[in-house]
């Protein structure tokens, strides 16, 4: 398996454990509240969530991972509640659409959350219900105001907007975000360490930089390519960015995870980039993610190609855009022999997956590889300008949204003005 094909290695791993279960009680998240202290010595967590959403069930089901929750109320008064198979179920006391609860929690995440004492960092990974009680599930967009209880002396970045930062006592801070744009609970996240800064701005976008063993100069050298790929995909996108600051950040261990608004990424890219000013994929496809994916989501795992295949897919048209038609080719055809290799094996499957509960290494490679050549593919087959205007008719249709893999063909076939049904059939579907 190349180094590459690691990428979000750790999400669907996890992805592949969320399981289905028995269907969900019908629950649409508003807004969470959420304050969290994590303790990177002990690798622990302690907080608590005000969920607001709206209901027509008589009880609703949240994810908890593997949490311990300590309490449940509403307005202030204790709830009922039970916990079986990292659900929590909490019987709603009145009959309104819309409530607010609060759930206190703690417990000592074996995934989801990263924690390096030797370091002083933290950052989480992907699977959100194992440090703060959530819905665990893509298509469940909302809006976060987030809370973070660290050692001052650490430089901490979440979602969306810093609104403040407050010294608490024992050297502690409190930070404050809020994200107004709903997005799905996956990319929540944050991450925290003895982080130096680095700022700057394109239009209204500011960078930041985040790293620890990098010199300043370095990691503007590591990070030199990230302005133009704002550019880049927002052009191919048709849609602007939709934060107001973007935060890369070089963390311990080997994490490439894109979350909204930020990045984690592996120091060991930085040293990368160092070596060769070209080999920015890492940073160019977990950027593209902020489209594709983060806003544009696919509405559950068994279209997981949509954020993958798309993201790898755009990551080599920005190398295209800013190296060569060479550079693209190098990727497509290194996607290409990674799929053909599957296929060879007699693993090949459609791109839409009948459930996504235990993907192989083979799966995998078909939703990021398969998925990507096959973008490609289609770009040959409908020409530069229908291919470009079906996918910015796709992004701004669906920004957002969740999405099917029936909407991206409906989008790129408006745009082409006749049928593809041929191309995904063979393609997408393998009928
Ligand atoms: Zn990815």
């Amino acid at each position: 398996m190349s180094e590459r094909s690691f990428v979000c290695l750790v999400l669907i791993l996890v992805a592949s454990v969320l399981g289905h279960g028995s269907p969900r009680i019908e629950t649409d998240v508003l807004h969470y509240a959420a304050t969290l202290e994590p303790d990177i010595v002990a690798k622990s967590v302690k907080g608590s969530v005000l969920i607001r959403f709206a209901t027509t069930a008589p009880e609703v089901e949240l994810d908890c991972g593997d949490l311990t929750i300590d309490a449940v109320r509403a307005a202030g008064a204790p709830l009922k509640f039970s916990v079986a198979n990292r659900k929590l179920r909490v019987p709603l006391p009145s009959e309104r659409r819309v409530r607010e609860i609060e759930i206190d929690f703690h417990g000592t995440p074996r995934y989801g959350i990263r924690f390096f004492p030797d370091r002083q960092q933290v950052y989480t990974v992907f699977s959100t219900s194992q440090w703060m009680v959530c819905v665990d599930d893509p298509s469940d967009k909302a809006t976060l105001t987030f809370k973070l209880i660290l050692p001052a002396s650490l430089t901490p970045i979440a979602n969306g907007q810093l609104l403040s930062q407050r010294e608490l006592p024992n050297n502690r801070r409190v930070s404050e975000w809020r994200q107004d744009t709903a997005i799905p609970t996956y990319i929540f996240g944050f991450a925290a360490g003895p982080f130096h800064v680095v700022k700057e701005k394109r239009r209204n976008v500011e960078f930041q930089y985040l790293a620890t063993n990098f010199t300043q100069d370095q990691v503007r050298r590591i990070f030199r390519e990230t302005p133009d790929m704002l550019d880049f995909f927002e052009d191919r996108a048709g849609v602007k960015y939709s934060e107001k600051t973007y935060t890369q950040v070089l963390a311990a261990g080997g994490v490439a995870q894109e979350m909204d608004s930020f990045t984690a990424l592996r120091e060991t890219y930085g040293e990368e980039v160092l070596k060769n000013e070209q080999d920015v994929w890492l940073g160019a496809h977990e950027f593209a993610h902020q489209w594709w994916g983060n806003m544009v989501t696919c509405r559950d795992w068994n279209h997981f190609w949509l954020n993958e295949g798309i993201a790898n897919f755009m990551t080599a048209a920005y190398l295209e855009h800013r190296f060569g038609r060479a550079a693209y080719m190098r990727e497509i055809d290194t996607y290409r022999a990674n799929y053909e290799k599957v296929r060879a094996a007699g693993k090949d499957k459609s791109l839409v997956f009948p459930d996504w509960l235990n993907p192989t290494r083979e799966d995998r490679t078909l939703v990021y590889d398969k998925g990507a050549y096959v973008v490609h593919l289609l770009r040959e087959e409908m020409g530069e300008r229908n291919f470009w205007n079906g996918l910015r008719l796709f992004t701004k249709r669906h920004f957002g949204k969740s999405v099917v893999t029936t909407d991206f063909i409906a989008a790129m076939e408006e745009a082409h003005g006749k049928s593809l049904k041929e191309f995904f059939a063979k393609w997408v579907y393998l009928k």
